[in-house]
């Protein structure tokens, strides 16, 4: 398995992240750890899509 890091605090994601596609333009995928997804840390896409 290869390593992933959470796009919004470049954590390495090891249990209870996110993988997913970006919603706007559905290229980026946007890793998430647990953290940032409790805390709703913001997450930018290169296509400059914003989202919780
Ligand atoms: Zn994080
Ligand atoms: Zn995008």
């Amino acid at each position: 398995m290869k390593q992933v890091k959470c796009i919004s605090c470049g954590k390495e994601l090891s249990k209870g992240g996110v993988i997913l596609k970006c919603p706007s333009c559905g290229k980026k995928t946007i890793v998430r750890c647990d953290h940032c997804r409790k805390v709703g840390v913001k997450y930018k896409c290169d296509c400059g899509f914003e989202g919780p």
